[in-house]
C-alpha cells in the first residue's frame, strides 16, 4: 500500500471512530436526559433479570423504566423528578397471575360468598338472610361451599326448600364440579325423579324415594344453569372491575383471564375504552362458543398498542377436575376401579384447533389434569406442529398437568410446550391425591421439579376463584409443598420444591413468556413497563413462614399508583 493509501485509510479509520464516539455519546445522553416523571431510591428492587440481581433506585416516565441503579446515580441524573423513598422496602415487578377467572371472582363478591363457611346449616342460614330482602320469585346464587370437601356426605336442599320456598336458589361449589340447588330452581329446570343423568354428569338423588336432593355434579349442572337469568352488561362490568381491584391489592399486574365468554369480551373492551381496566389483560377465549372463536381465526390475535387488553389465546378443556373423578387417567383410579374420568375434547379435534390456530397466530391453551389427558394433549400438539413447521414459537400451553405419566414428563420442553401450573393445588390437593392414583403416579403428580429439569417453561398461578389469589401463599406452596401450618414435615414430596428464584421467575418472568409479552414485562429493566409493587419485607431472605403475612403495600401500573393499602384505590 502507498504512503498515500496508508494515510487516506488512516483517516478513514479516525473519521469512523469520531463517528462512533459521536453516536455513543448521543446514545447516553439521550438515555440520561430523557425526563423522568418520578424516582424511587433507598430500595431493595429486585430486578428479575438472569442473575435477580437487585438494586437501590429506578426511574420512571411515560409509564416505562427508564433507568435503573444505585441511588446516587439516579438522584444525579434525574435531579428534576419527584422522588419517593422507598426507605429500605422492597419492590419486584407486578404478579402475572397466567392463569385466573376474573368474572368468577367477581360474582363472588356480588353474589352469597361461602367461602371458608365449614357446615351445611351456616349455608343455609345465609340464604334466609337473603330471601328476606329479595321479591319473591327472583333468583338467589351462592359460591363457595367446598364440593370436595363435603362430596363423601353431600347436603340435601330440604332445609334451603324450608327457608326459600318461592325463591330459586343455585348455589355453586367452590371449584365449579357440583352445585347445590332447592326445589325450585329444579321444578324450574325441569328436573326430576325420572331425569336421566347427562353424560359426564349425575343428579344426586334420595336412595329410597328416589327424587333429586339438589345436588348436579359435573355436565348435570348444565342442565340447571341455562334457566337462570343471565348478568346484565353493567352486572358483567361490575363484576370484572370488583374482580380486577382485587388483583392489584394481591399485586397482580397481568391476569391470564382463562376462560373468557363473549359478554366478558365486551366488557373488558368496554372498561378499556373508558380507560377503567385497571390491570392488564390476556385473553383466553372460551372455545365452546364458535361466533366467539371464528373471526380470530380469520384476523388473528389483536393486541391493544397500550398493552391493556391482549386477545391471542383460546382455551380448550380436555378433561375435568382429580378431585371429582372427572381428570383423564390411562389407568383406572386407585380408589375408583371402574372409573377412569372422561375426555371432553377428543385428541383428533383438538388437533384440527391446533393447527387453525398456528396457522392464525393464535396460541392454544389446553386444561388437561390426568395423565390420559396430557397424552393426548402431547399427541394432538405433535401432530399439529408437524403440520406447521414454519411456526417455530407458538408456546402452545398446558394448563395444570397435573398428574403426566413419568415417560411424557421429558417430552413437552423439546416441542416447547409451556406449562402453566397451580402451587395452591398441590397444597389443597395433598391430603386426598395419592389415594385417587396411587403410589406410583403420585411420582407425576404436581412435578414441578421434574419439569423444570428437562428444561421446560413453567409458569405458576393460582387458578382464582378457586384458589386465593395472594401470590405470596402461592409461592410459599411451592417453597414448602406443606400446608400453612407447615404439615407434612419436610414437606410433601419434597424433592418437587423449587428455590426462590425459580418461584419469582414463575410468577413474573415465565409468566410474561407464556403470553409472549416479555420484552415489555416481567423484569424490573429500562424499557419495561412500569408495572410494579412494594411491600416491606425482602422477599429473597424472609423466612418462609413470613410469606404467608406479606401483604402488597403499593401497586403501581404504566408508573401510576393503582393500589395504596393504606389509602383508598386511588386511579380509578
Ligand atoms: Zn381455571
Amino acid at each position: 500500500m502507498s504512503a498515500y493509501g496508508s494515510f487516506l485509510n488512516r483517516i478513514c479509520k479516525i473519521f469512523f471512530i469520531f463517528v462512533l464516539g459521536m453516536l455513543i455519546i448521543s446514545g447516553c445522553r439521550q438515555r440520561s436526559s430523557a425526563p423522568a416523571e418520578k424516582i424511587f431510591v433507598n430500595g431493595h428492587i429486585i430486578t428479575m433479570d438472569e442473575n435477580i440481581s437487585e438494586v437501590e433506585a429506578l426511574a420512571i416516565g411515560q409509564g416505562k423504566i427508564l433507568s435503573i441503579g444505585t441511588t446516587e446515580e439516579i438522584m444525579n441524573s434525574y435531579s428534576d423528578a419527584e422522588v419517593v423513598n422507598l426507605k429500605g422496602k422492597t419492590v419486584m415487578p407486578g404478579i402475572i397471575e397466567s392463569h385466573g377467572h376474573l368474572l368468577s371472582l367477581g360474582q363472588s363478591f356480588l353474589e352469597l360468598n361461602f367461602e371458608g363457611v365449614t357446615t351445611p346449616q351456616e349455608v343455609v342460614q345465609k340464604v334466609q338472610e337473603r330471601v328476606s330482602e329479595t321479591p319473591s320469585g327472583q333468583w338467589i346464587t351462592g359460591w363457595g361451599w367446598d364440593e370436595g370437601a363435603w362430596a363423601k356426605n353431600y347436603p340435601t336442599n330440604k332445609e334451603l326448600n324450608k327457608v326459600s320456598p318461592e325463591n330459586p336458589v343455585y348455589l355453586r361449589g367452590l371449584h365449579g364440579f357440583a352445585c347445590w340447588a332447592n326445589d325450585k330452581a329444579l321444578e324450574i329446570a325441569g328436573i326430576k325423579k325420572d331425569t336421566p343423568d347427562p353424560e359426564n354428569g349425575k343428579i344426586i338423588k334420595d336412595a329410597i324415594s328416589g327424587r333429586p336432593t339438589g345436588i348436579l355434579t359435573n355436565e348435570a349442572q348444565g342442565l340447571l344453569t341455562p334457566h337462570i337469568p343471565p348478568m346484565t352488561p353493567d352486572q358483567v362490568e361490575r363484576a370484572l372491575k370488583l374482580a380486577i381491584e382485587e388483583c392489584l391489592k394481591n399485586g397482580l399486574t397481568t391476569v391470564h383471564e382463562a376462560k373468557t365468554s363473549a359478554e366478558m369480551l365486551e366488557a373488558f373492551r368496554s372498561l378499556q375504552k373508558k380507560n377503567e381496566l385497571k390491570s392488564r389483560i390476556y385473553v383466553m377465549l372460551d372455545v365452546t362458543d364458535k361466533n366467539l372463536i371464528e373471526p380470530f381465526f380469520i384476523k388473528g390475535p389483536e393486541i391493544d398498542p397500550n398493552k391493556m387488553l391482549a386477545i391471542r389465546c383460546i382455551k380448550i378443556f380436555v378433561d375435568g377436575a382429580l378431585g371429582s373423578r372427572g381428570a383423564a387417567l390411562l389407568e383406572p383410579y386407585s380408589d375408583a376401579p371402574g372409573e377412569k374420568g372422561a375426555i371432553v375434547t377428543p385428541e383428533d379435534t383438538l388437533y384440527r384447533l391446533t393447527v387453525r390456530a398456528l396457522k392464525s397466530g393464535l396460541q392454544i391453551a389446553v386444561h388437561a389434569i390426568g395423565d390420559r389427558a396430557n397424552r393426548i394433549t402431547l399427541n394432538a400438539f405433535r401432530r399439529a406442529l408437524g403440520e406447521v413447521p414454519q411456526v417455530q414459537d407458538h408456546r402452545l400451553r398446558v394448563e395444570h398437568a397435573q398428574v403426566v405419566a413419568l415417560d411424557d414428563i421429558p417430552k413437552f420442553a423439546p416441542r416447547g410446550i409451556v406449562l402453566s401450573m397451580q402451587p395452591p393445588h398441590c397444597t389443597s390437593d395433598m391430603p386426598w391425591a395419592e389415594t385417587r392414583v396411587g403410589s406410583e403416579r403420585i411420582k407425576g403428580a404436581y412435578a414441578w421439579r421434574s419439569f423444570l429439569d428437562t428444561g421446560a417453561h413453567l409458569t405458576f398461578n393460582s387458578d382464582f376463584p378457586g384458589e386465593t389469589l395472594n401470590p405470596f401463599y402461592g409461592m410459599y406452596a411451592a417453597l414448602t409443598r406443606q400446608t400453612p401450618d407447615g404439615r407434612p414435615e419436610g414437606g410433601w414430596y419434597p424433592e418437587q420444591c423449587l428455590s426462590r428464584g425459580e418461584v419469582l421467575r414463575a410468577y413474573t418472568v415465565e409468566g410474561a413468556y407464556s403470553g409472549f409479552e416479555e420484552d415489555i414485562k416481567g423484569k424490573i429493566l429500562p424499557g419495561m413497563l412500569a408495572d410494579f409493587i412494594v411491600f416491606s419485607d425482602d422477599i429473597l431472605t424472609i423466612p418462609v413462614q413470613k410469606l404467608l403475612s406479606l401483604q402488597v403495600e403499593q401497586t403501581y401500573l404504566d408508573g401510576n399508583l393503582v393500589y395504596d393499602k393504606g389509602s383508598v384505590f386511588l386511579k380509578k
